[in-house]
This record gives structure tokens, sequence and C-alpha cells, in this order.
């Protein structure tokens, strides 16, 4: 194992330089087109088997070890957003309005490079690496659905996943056994009334008013229904009626998001919704649509897996730096793979104000401390072999 974390070290040039790459050519989610092209490339210079398109535009490498063994996979987002580029480095984004804001560039050369140190010591590996270099991270319905429909968890016995984070300093992680991201729905209502002058309201069905006490009892839903222990957020977040001082519209339309992190919590949350708003607009005479979407579920890290991973960081950066943190009420569609096989996702602190790394992930002077990179490497490497070698502890 030491010589393989050594060997990482090595090539640390290498990746930053990869990883800037990376972000001066950004592209966005399901219109990843050179990403997949270079990181298929990469692998086949190395000797790994690739599959391209793999659920739409996915890339999956397998190592195989030369002895007998399971199989673990190590997932990497490769998309970016639509965000203009502020920063004021030399490989800031080239593409005008896209940019790496999320830290995925990262998460790919973190993966490349343990696929380039894995495979120069296929002689040592006890079973199967598979590398999971998954598109459309930040849209649902996202890449990871597609990808697992498309067989990228065939015969895969656990998962492992890490997000950098500028939130979290560098040289710290963040893990969590259970929910560690939230699912991350959104909804859309609207209320359809009868417009008319807003001198003789009795004679109209008034929109505004209707909807606005609606918001008002939608917010009593986390606060009176849900129980307190368990989180959830439901936030209303546009409401947008009429047009004039003096006169009532016929519709208003509000929209928001809901996160949760149990699944019995977003169903009570929803059938919670429909009584609210049907209450509220029966009352009144109006009538209404109500939209609800899915996005990503809920992602729960297994128990077994996540405290390997903390047995492996420990020696990497200290116990003092292996940090169980609170859940993040963020979306990821790594849980997909997690509701197929045991497996953990956490997070690498990349934040320092030496590099600059001091804005929050989608923002447009987003980066990151490019040591993050190495660590996060080092603790995925070292816990995917601990797997094949031990199992779970
Ligand atoms: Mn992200």
């Amino acid at each position: 194992m030491e010589h393989l974390l050594a060997r990482l070290e090595e090539i640390y040039p290498e990746m930053i330089e990869l990883r800037r790459y990376f972000h001066q050519y950004p592209e966005l989610s399901f219109e990843e087109v050179q990403t997949p092209t270079t990181i298929a490339e990469y692998l086949r210079k190395l000797g790994v088997e690739v599959n391209t398109e793999v659920g739409g535009r996915g890339v999956v490498g397998l190592i195989r070890g030369e002895k007998p063994g399971k199989t673990v996979a190590i997932r990497a987002d490769f998309d970016a957003l639509p965000i203009q580029d502020e920063k004021d480095v030399p490989y800031k984004s080239k593409v005008p309005g896209v940019m790496h804001a999320c830290g995925h560039d990262a998460h790919t050369t973190i993966l490349l490079a343990i696929a380039k140190v894995l495979s120069e010591n296929k002689h040592n590996i006890p079973g199967n690496v598979v590398l999971i270099h998954q598109f459309a991270e930040e849209i649902a319905p996202g890449g990871a659905k597609p990808m697992i429909e498309d067989g990228c968890l065939d015969g895969v016995d656990a998962i492992f996943g890490t997000h950098v984070w500028s939130m979290i300093p560098i040289g710290e992680i963040g893990y969590r056994s259970g929910p560690i991201m939230a699912a991350a729905d959104m909804f859309e209502i609207e209320i359809i009334g009868k417009g008319g002058h807003g001198a003789v309201p009795h004679e109209t069905i008034d929109p505004v008013a209707i909807g606005t006490s609606l918001v008002q009892q939608l917010q009593q839903i986390v606060s009176r229904r849900i129980d307190p222990l368990k989180p959830a957020v439901l936030t209303v977040a546009t409401f947008h009626a009429g047009t004039a001082f003096n006169v009532i519209p016929e519709t208003a339309k509000i929209s928001g998001t809901v996160r949760t992190l149990e699944e019995s919590v977003q169903e009570q949350i929803i059938s919670q919704m429909e009584k609210v708003i049907k209450s509220v607009c029966d009352g009144a005479d109006a009538t209404y649509t109500f939209r609800y979407g899915k996005g990503y579920p809920a992602l729960s890290n297994h128990q077994d897996e996540t405290e390997l991973l903390v047995q492996n960081a420990i020696p990497l950066i200290g116990i003092e730096n292996v940090k169980e943190i609170a859940p993040i009420m963020g979306g990821e569609d790594f849980a997909y793979y997690l509701q197929k096989v045991p497996g953990t996702f956490f997070f690498t602190g990349a934040g320092s104000v030496d590099s600059g790394a001091v804005y929050p992930h989608h923002h447009s002077k987003f980066d990151i401390d490019e040591k993050s990179m190495l660590i996060s490497a080092k603790i995925l490497l070292s816990t995917a072999l601990d797997y094949l070698e031990k199992g779970t502890p």
C-alpha cells in the first residue's frame, strides 16, 4: 500500500495539470462530449478496459487485478455548471458562461490518478476495481440512474465516492453513517381564481389573497406536522401574480423546494401539501394545479463501509481531522448507487485562504485547494484496496 500512496504523490503535479485542463474546458450536464472522450483516451492509454456511452455519456473503466477477489467501484462525476467563471487565475474557464463551480473537475482527476496507480500494480490487486466516470450529476434525472440501468454496477460489491468541499478546511474530511444528503424535490402550484377590478373584490376570486394564505399554511407543515427530530425543509421560493396595481389577476403561481432525509417524511409532506392546497383553494372557490417533482432520493451511507473509510482515513490525515458531520441538505445522485450496493460517500475538505478557495459551491469565484485531490485520492485508494484485501470490519 505504501508505495501506491507514494506513487500518487509522485503524480500529483500531473493531477494539477489534468484538473486545470478540465477546469478550462467545462461542459454542461447532458452536453458532455470532450470530457468523456478525454477520460476514455486517458484510461485506454493506461491499458484499462473501457466502456463508453454508458447510460448515455458515462465512461466506465475496469481494472482486473491479477489475484481473485471482490469488485469495488469508485465514482467521480464530470459535469459543470451554467455559471460565468469570475476567478482571476490562469486556468479559468475558456468557455463563456460555463464553469466547474462544484469541483467535478477534481473528482475526475482523482479517479484518473487512482486508475493510473492501480493499472501499474495489477499484480498486487486481489479483485477488480470499477471506475465510474459519471455524466450529468447537477441536473435531475442525472447520469447515475441511466448508468446503473446500463449495468455499471453489475458485479460490484461496494462503492465509494467523495465530494471535494470548499466549506470544509483542507486537511479534514467529513463522514457520516446513515443519511448525509437530502432528497431534493421541487413543486409548482398554480391557483386559478377569477380576475376583475381591484375595487370590486367580491365579484372576483382573488388568487393573491388565496396564495398568501396558502404560503402561510405551507409553512406550518414542517413546523406543526413533522416530527421535530426529523430534518425537513419546505421553502416557497417564487410567488408570481398580477401586472397592475388596480387589477385582481386571474392566477397566481408559486414554486419551491422540499428537502428531506427520510422517505416517510417526504411522503408525509407531499400528502400534507395536497390537503392544504385543496382546503385553502376549495374554501375560497378557486381551483388549482399542483405538480410535485421528486429529485434525487436522500443519500444514505452504509455503516460498515463508512467504518472502513474512517479506519483508512485516520492514519492518512490524523484522527483529529476525520470528522463526523451533520447531514447537508443538498442533493446528490450518488444516492442511487447506494440503493443498489453498500458503500459510502464523504466530503473532502478543500477550503483554504492561501489557495483562494473561500467561496461556496456554485459561486462564480469557486475554487478548491488542489491538495484536496491528493488527500482524497489516497483515502479512496486505500479504502478500496483495504476492502478488496480484508472486506468490511
Ligand atoms: Mn457537486
